[in-house]
């Protein structure tokens, strides 16, 4: 049987003496790995549409085991993406994190319309020398509403422990295992949390209420982008604990 799919590559590596494995997030039926049979050879039609990060129609023959790859033409092939250092580098810990998240077939088409969105945007800065910055805060921003879209929901009012109001000569700290923000009193029977700056709260406040392409258009600072990004890998070390 052959089945389409508009899939986005994940991930491929090397089998046998001419294939690959390729692992997949399709709108159709989420993650799935399958097989790219000549695809190392000079000759393979198929090979230059299975690059990482392009979105693909794929045609796939489905017998025993994994299927294996009929057909496949680029959509968007995310060029500047793929070209451009600081991109390339937002793009690889977003896979990284995305593969690590998201459990085979687990089939969400808001999911998979939020990757591509956050995809496109990326690749539109790469193409117009957008700065890095700009790239590292739609990066934090895409994986904040990832980890929503997967149920995990943190209190970004008050202390998540003694719910206390925040004044803004307060330092407020973040622990996943505690469900969002403490207080410095709090934080202190916490074992594992990471600093925030009252700007990077705010940021974080926003995210939900704002899509990608608005959330790059906030000014913040490099230290606060890097506050998000270490709240964000904190996050990810505990839901993959
Ligand atoms: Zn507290």
């Amino acid at each position: 049987m052959e089945y389409n799919y508009h899939g986005i590559i994940l991930r491929q590596r090397k089998i046998g003496e001419t294939d690959r494995l390729y692992t997949l997030y399709t709108l159709e039926a989420g993650k799935f790995v399958v097989v790219g049979k000549g695809v190392r050879r000079m000759t393979s039609k198929n090979a230059p549409h299975l690059e990482d990060f392009m979105l693909s129609h794929i045609a796939i023959v489905r017998g025993r085991g994994p299927g294996a790859i009929k057909s496949a033409v680029a959509e968007y092939d995310f060029c500047a993406l793929r070209t451009h250092v600081d991109a390339l580098q937002c793009a690889y810990r977003t896979r990284n994190l995305f593969d690590r998240l998201i459990d085979d077939s687990e089939h969400d088409q808001k999911i998979f319309l939020l990757y591509l969105t956050y995809l496109r945007l990326l690749d539109h800065y790469a193409f117009s020398g957008g700065e890095r910055e700009t790239m590292t805060l739609l990066t934090e921003s895409f994986l904040v509403k990832l980890y929503q879209l997967l149920g995990y929901h943190f209190a970004f009012g008050r202390c998540a422990l003694c719910v206390r109001v925040f004044v803004t000569t307060d330092r407020i700290f973040f622990s996943a295992a505690s469900g969002g923000l403490l207080c410095a009193s709090c934080t202190r029977s916490v074992g594992d949390a990471v600093m925030l700056s009252q700007n990077a709260v705010k940021i974080l406040r926003l995210i939900p209420q704002y899509s990608l392409k608005n959330l790059v258009k906030i000014r913040a600072a490099n230290t606060d982008i890097q506050m998000l990004r270490s709240c964000n890998t904190h996050i990810a070390g505990w839901i993959m604990r």
